[in-house]
């Protein structure tokens, strides 16, 4: 029985992000930074979990898959886990209806399983964030899990069809069948590294060392309370930014600090569920 797990996952946007328009969106330079996700950027943590025997989860958008084949062939044939990311990384509350969420979702689908040959069995929001129809769509095309959500910090949860009107108490609800694998904004690269707006990047060395102390305070004391097993340790990277020098070096001082511990394994999300 493992005493933490570790679920190294990334999100591997490349251009996708960069078609919507927004603060910094829809431009060609834009794209570069996408371009280089694809091109640079993923092969790297890609050969650091190889070259550490790791798996990952690759939570890939349909656009990704469909513009840039080759670094998605290399990840299906080490081995890795692909979920799902949208096709076209719309964040899910800006669909103007259900059949406009519903029609990404399934073309998602339809990428993943020309890559892979089937179905994907996980699910993670472009923005983390989820539409009032982002749940029953997830049930109706049967995934097992999802990977967006913030209600627990080291432990999975199930999904529920919360009730939460402004002008009444709020309801969980009663679980709908969907795993909820947390992620959080603190273990999460973009936040933290990428150059958004007017905010500039925090330094590297600092943000791996606060990764390395939530891991530490998670392994030391988190007792967890799935079947007496530690916590799940969910940490997202994104290849545009962590693909960036030196920033593959300290992910694998991280890898390493994690791997030298009693009782660690690492795992893909779906083998978690
Ligand atoms: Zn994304």
């Amino acid at each position: 029985m493992a005493r933490a797990t570790v679920c190294l996952t990334v999100d591997f946007d490349a251009v996708s992000p960069w078609l919507h328009a927004g603060e910094f969106g829809d431009s060609p330079v834009q794209r570069s930074r996408g371009r280089f996700g694809a091109e640079v950027g993923a092969p790297r943590p890609g050969d650091l979990f190889d070259r550490l025997d790791v798996p990952a989860t690759w939570f890939v958008p349909g656009h990704t898959i469909d513009s840039f084949p080759e670094p998605c062939e290399r990840v299906v044939d080490a081995g890795h886990e692909i979920g799902h990311h949208g096709w076209s990384h719309t964040p899910p509350g800006e669909y103007e209806s259900r059949e406009a969420e519903r029609a990404d979702v399934a073309r998602g689908i339809e990428s993943i399983e020309s890559l892979t040959g089937s179905p994907p069995a996980g699910y993670r929001s472009p923005s983390w964030d989820f539409s009032p129809y982002t749940v029953s769509i997830l049930r109706e095309f049967g995934f097992e899990y999802s990977s967006s959500g913030m209600a627990r910090e080291f432990e999975p949860y199930e999904l529920t069809d919360e009730h939460a009107p402004v002008d009444e108490p709020y309801e969980v609800g009663e679980p709908v069948g969907i795993t909820e694998v947390p992620v959080s904004w603190q273990r999460d690269d973009y936040p933290a590294l990428a150059f958004s707006g007017n905010r500039a990047f925090a330094d590297e060395a600092a943000v791996f060392d606060h990764w390395r102390r939530q891991f530490d305070w998670m392994y030391e004391q988190y007792e967890g309370t799935r079947s007496g097993e530690g916590g799940v340790y969910v940490l997202t990277l994104h290849p545009q930014v962590s693909g960036r020098s030196p920033r593959p070096s300290m992910l694998r001082e991280l890898i390493e600090h994690m791997a030298a511990k009693p009782g660690v394994e690492f795992a893909t999300v779906g083998e978690v569920v």
